[in-house]
């Protein structure tokens, strides 16, 4: 029994001293009883009541002939109340400072198993559905998912706005209403097709319209002239085209409903919906052309991820979304302090990565020309309030702009760009740091690659700090792409390690560990991760263990049913599920997988009566749809596993899945279900990684590069709980320097060869033998991803890790040792570290 082991407790090492140790352990909870809570026969009553009510007067059904749909508006309209009675309170006082937080991607996915957790009303609204005879598992199945966002970046900016209300910080997220997000996968003989993804249909039972909160965003037109006073020259700006920008607010609650924020998402409108007089000369479309030209801002997310979309409409949808932004978070601040000068003192602007860059010379028009700030004191107040965060150093990544099309679209900014790089060139001059070449690096403007703006220089420039997503990410900002700004600034750029909310990747995802966590350290690790710390002294504890086992059992039984429903591929749950869920990039390396996944088939049948650890090899992700070799990565994934999960030799030894439509609702499914974690990027290439993060948590070892935050998950978890292959970024970059480094390590590796030779002779694609003969001479001859050069060290890896799988009781040690490690890695602590080494703002 758990009691036996708990003088092990004793010996816990980072625990918050004896008396805040556990001294009881609480009785065991039904699964999915987070928070644990009893349930109060009338607060039931008193949910279906309100359940009732809004799908007769909101939806307009009867229990008799409501869908699953319908119970959903129904039950996110109730709880939406309770939300809004939260909501009235946080708004009552003016807080003294406030965070807004612009991003054009909010990966928030489904909202109502959020709110159920954060409010404490899961086993209450479980409850009042059953007496309705209502599943609250198909209700919460019945939610789409708000995709608005591509990956990682969107998704940290969902982590970041449940953890700021559940720390009550007072916040407003800034994005865009996409009606259409990410599009959704299917797989169609292996070939990724998009089609779009359509969660608005039936209306947002979580969103509050704002009409009322409406603004004018200009586009084009020319910049004139006039004197305000003697001998001073005020410039205005007449745009040539206007576009509505009106508000939809989204709740965003904390932990335990005590504080609640707002995700505010700008929808594009026309200025008039119609033109009449067209429409009566008999011109019915060309009536409503300016309509849909101003509509189609906001219509879809742009899916590219890591590199930018050189579209003039992503330009409109960056400049739509932040002048909306800005023109609202000063026209409250001066409603509320009068006084547009105190900005910096009450407003805190982080921009996530350099879509909203543009907030630069917005904020400076704004204050020149609807406030009659001067110059210096507008440049003042812009660079107190406005921070940075950078994501990514891959030079294709870095966001550009032609300046003909700034000065095009947005001409008044483009001047304010030029005059604040004059001033900034002037003063470098000045300091005596004049030189040409010096010059040319920190200039705003590219003159490389014809004339563009560097809108990550616009925004380091423009801001008060600059921060880098992880300890090495941000190391290698400062030594490659911002070197020579930061070295005119030391101070400028800070590292904030990204987190993840355990609220979402915990209790939600894995209701069953969370449980177990609860009945070993107290339920005070539910407000406090770092309780978490606790369970390291269970780590070889064979009850504890078992039952950590049987959780893990259930979630992976549960994932073989999702994945031969979507995939009619069988999986054998006690086999090592070993996953790599993230976006398809060539630096995330999936491809290396593969080719790994190639020697090990390869492997078995060359010795097939070996006794083989059992693996499934578990894929999922999307490619942006005109990256063609991530497609052909995924389409090479399918052939490898129809070659190899029908082979009788393999004997199921070895099975491959690609699971279609990869979203926050598939991680959560899979995240639980996962006993190895892929995160193999080149070193010095993953910015941070989030999904490194939710899958160690949940209990997932890690096989990893030294990159991003592996780098630190190391030091946590501890090296011998981590297995880690390859080169690091600083020995990256010597090798890049090497010609002929891939042939080099091709002629060391007869395996690696022969999986080169397999895959480009076609006998993995019969049917187009040439289907992968590109990809494979790219890895011969250029492989600027070093593929070849990691591989040997990844099939060592790969074997170590085989060994350890037999061994169970030392596996599951290191699974529990990374569930008590990770506290860390709470968006909690990125959030704290924000609030008071960037915004200034006090957490409570
Ligand atoms: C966490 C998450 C990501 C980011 O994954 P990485 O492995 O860090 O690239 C992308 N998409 C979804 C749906 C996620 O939940």
């Amino acid at each position: 029994m758990l009691n036996e082991v708990l003088p092990g407790l004793g010996q816990v090492e980072d625990s918050k001293g004896a008396g805040d140790r556990r001294s009881s352990i609480e009785p065991a909870q039904p699964l999915h009883s987070v928070p644990a809570r009893p349930v109060a026969a009338d607060a039931v009553t008193e949910m279906r009541e309100a359940i009732l009510g809004k799908l007769a007067f909101a939806i307009g059904r009867s229990p008799a002939n409501a869908r699953e749909r319908d119970w959903y508006a129904a039950t996110a309209l109730a709880l939406r109340d309770r939300i809004v009675e939260a909501c009235v309170a946080s708004d009552a006082a003016v807080p003294n400072k406030r965070v807004y937080y612009l991003s054009l991607e909010f990966l928030i996915g489904r909202l109502t198993s959020d709110a159920l957790n954060n409010l404490g009303l899961f086993e209450t609204t479980k409850a009042a559905l059953a007496q309705l005879g209502v599943a609250l598992e198909d209700v919460e199945a019945a939610e789409p998912d708000a995709a608005l966002g591509n990956g990682g970046l969107g998704r940290l900016a969902a982590c970041f706005m449940e953890s700021m209300a559940s720390l009550s910080i007072p916040a407003i997220g800034y994005g865009i209403r996409y009606d259409h997000g990410l599009f959704r996968q299917s797989l169609e003989d292996g070939w990724q097709r998009e089609a779009p993804e359509t969660w608005l249909a039936e209306g947002n039972p979580w969103e509050f319209a704002r009409p009322e909160a409406t603004y004018t965003i200009g586009f084009g037109g020319s910049v004139t002239m006039s004197m305000a006073s003697e001998g001073v020259i005020r410039r205005h700006w007449a745009p040539a085209e206007t576009v509505k920008a009106v508000a939809y607010d989204v709740p965003v609650v904390g932990w335990r409903g005590r504080h609640v924020n707002t995700l505010r998402l700008w929808k594009a409108e026309a200025e008039s919906a119609i033109d009449l007089a067209r429409f009566n000369d008999g011109d019915h479309v060309g009536a409503v052309a300016a309509r849909a030209r101003a509509e189609a801002i906001s219509r879809v997310l742009y899916p590219s991820d890591s590199s930018p979309a050189g579209q003039e409409l992503r330009l409109r949808q960056e400049y739509f979304f932040t002048s909306a932004s800005i023109q609202d978070l000063v026209r409250r601040h001066v409603a509320e302090r009068g006084d547009v000068r105190s900005l910096a003192d009450h407003a805190a602007i982080q921009l996530n990565d350099t879509h909203p860059a543009i907030a630069v010379p917005e904020l400076m028009r704004v204050l020149l020309e609807d406030h009659a700030l001067g110059w210096e004191d507008a440049w003042d107040v812009t660079t107190r309030t406005l921070s940075y965060t950078n994501h990514t150093l891959l030079p294709e990544a870095l966001e550009t702009w032609p300046v003909e099309l700034m000065e095009r679209l947005l001409p008044r900014h483009m001047q304010i760009i030029y005059l604040i790089n004059w001033m900034h060139l002037e003063e470098r001059g000045k300091s005596g740091q004049g030189g040409a070449e010096h010059l040319a690096a920190v200039s705003l403007i590219d003159e490389t690659h014809g004339r563009r703006v560097r809108m990550g220089h616009l925004a380091f420039h423009g801001s008060r700090r600059v921060n880098g997503v992880s300890a090495l990410h941000t190391d290698l900002m400062r030594s490659t792409v911002f070197k020579d700004l930061h070295a005119l600034d030391p101070d400028k750029i800070v590292n904030k390690t990204n987190g993840i909310t355990f609220r979402r990747w915990l209790h939600n995802a894995n209701p069953e560990l969370t449980a177990l966590a609860v009945e070993a350290v107290g339920p005070g690790v539910l407000d406090d991760p770092s309780l978490l710390r606790g369970l390291d002294a269970f780590a070889r504890d064979s009850e504890f263990v078992r039952r950590y086992a049987a959780v893990r059992r259930g979630r992976k039984e549960a994932l073989a049913v999702i994945v031969s429903e979507r995939t009619g591929i069988d999986i054998d749950p006690s086999a090592l599920f070993d996953v790599q869920i993230k976006r398809i990039h060539e630096y995330k390396r999936q491809l290396l997988n593969i080719l790994e996944t190639v020697a090990l088939y390869q492997a078995i049948k060359a010795e097939p009566h070996r006794d083989w650890t059992p693996r499934v090899k578990i894929f999922a992700g999307k490619a942006a749809p005109s990256y063609v070799r991530a497609k052909l990565i995924i389409k090479l994934a399918c052939d490898v596993a129809r070659a190899v999960n029908d082979d009788p030799e393999v004997a199921g030894r070895l099975k491959v899945a690609f699971l279609p439509n990869y979203s926050v609702s598939l991680a959560e499914a899979i995240i639980p279900a996962a006993d190895l974690s892929e995160q193999i990027s080149t070193a010095g290439m993953e910015a941070s990684g989030t999904g490194n993060m939710k899958l160690a948590l949940n209990g997932a070892l890690t096989v990893g590069t030294l990159d991003g935050a592996n780098v630190e998950i190391r030091e946590h978890v501890g090296p011998e709980n981590i297995f880690i292959f390859g080169l690091t970024a600083a020995e990256v970059l010597d090798r890049m320097q090497e010609p002929g480094y891939a042939q080099a390590a091709i002629r060391q590796s007869p395996r690696l060869a022969a999986v080169l030779d397999m895959i480009a002779s076609g006998r993995l694609s019969p049917e187009d033998p040439g289907r992968y003969r590109a990809l494979v001479d790219d890895l011969r001859y250029r492989d600027q991803y070093l593929l070849t050069v990691d591989f040997d060290d990844y099939w060592r890896a790969q074997r170590e890790i085989d060994r350890a799988w037999a061994e169970p009781k030392a596996w599951w040690a290191k699974a529990v040792h990374n569930t008590a490690r990770m506290a860390w890695f709470s968006s909690d602590r990125s959030m704290r570290e924000y609030a008071e080494e960037i915004w200034r703002v006090r957490v409570a």
